[in-house]
């Protein structure tokens, strides 16, 4: 049912963003990849050799104006955006009485006006299209919050907010707008914790393993295929919220 859809994914170069374009390009979804500073030449064969096209866009989801012209270049070149995943996120982990100004100010602009920005400008193809399915990367730290990411912590909680505002102002359009909380992933993003972190974290996962990016990938292609789930937020974290 996702076949020849248009799929657009933040932050896709690897991680859990590569793992949900890849799960998309299985299901035939052609796929807009957008990356930050570099994506390899492999990842976009492995995309394609699922006989899809794979549109790949440099850019800063931060940017507004960024997120305009992307927008507005897919529709142009693949006809429109059925599905978009806001997953392009960022960490910069420090406890509040040392954070900086920057610190959190980076986080909230990538994480959180990042996913408004690209959200702001889909909703308009989506609505004319009566039609689209919006995804958002939040975290059970949005939900639960953690010492020493308040920056991430309350970009994700944002996300959570705009998720189920943005479901209900687009809903009479067809539109849905949910948003999946992963618990840990393994991931660049989690490799820079110390064995330690990683111990403590497995000690309250009730699944006892860590999630893997494919874990997080067939939830974002369940909300796809679901068009009567909106405002929902999915923790994918093996039980470590419930
Ligand atoms: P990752 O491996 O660090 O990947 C994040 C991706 O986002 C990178 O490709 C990065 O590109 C891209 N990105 C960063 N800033 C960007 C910007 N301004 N514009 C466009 N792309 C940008 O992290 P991940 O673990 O896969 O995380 C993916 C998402 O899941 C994030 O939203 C994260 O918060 C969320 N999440 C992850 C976990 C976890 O345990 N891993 C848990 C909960 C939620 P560059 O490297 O080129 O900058």
């Amino acid at each position: 049912m996702l076949k020849g859809k248009t799929a657009v994914i933040t932050g896709a170069a690897k991680g859990i963003g590569k793992a949900i374009a890849l799960a998309f390009a299985k299901e035939g979804c052609n796929i807009v990849l957008n990356y930050h500073s570099s994506v390899s030449d492999e990842t976009i064969q492995e995309i394609e050799a699922c006989g899809v096209t794979c549109m790949p866009v440099q850019g800063d989801v931060s940017d507004f104006d960024f997120a305009a012209s992307l927008l507005k270049q897919v529709k142009k070149e693949m006809g429109s955006v059925d599905i978009l995943v806001n997953n392009a996120g960022i960490t910069r982990d420090m406890l509040l009485m040392r954070m900086s100004e920057e610190e959190f100010d980076s986080v909230i602009n990538t994480n959180l006006k990042g996913t408004f920005n690209m959200v702001r400008h889909a909703s308009s193809i989506m609505l004319k299209q009566r039609s689209g399915a919006i995804i958002n990367m939040a975290s059970v730290v949005g939900v639960m919050g953690n010492a020493g990411q308040v920056n991430y912590a309350a970009s994700k909680a944002g996300i959570i907010g705009l998720t189920k505002s943005v479901a209900k102002e687009l809903a009479p359009r067809g539109v849905t707008c949910n948003a999946i909380a992963p618990g840990f992933v393994e991931t660049d993003m989690t490799a820079v914790l110390t064995d330690e972190q990683k111990e403590k974290m497995l000690s309250v996962i009730p699944l006892k393993r860590y999630g893997q990016v494919e874990d997080i990938a067939k939830a974002a292609v369940f909300f796809a295929k679901n068009t009567y789930i909106t405002g929902q937020v999915l923790n994918v974290d093996g039980g470590m919220v419930m």
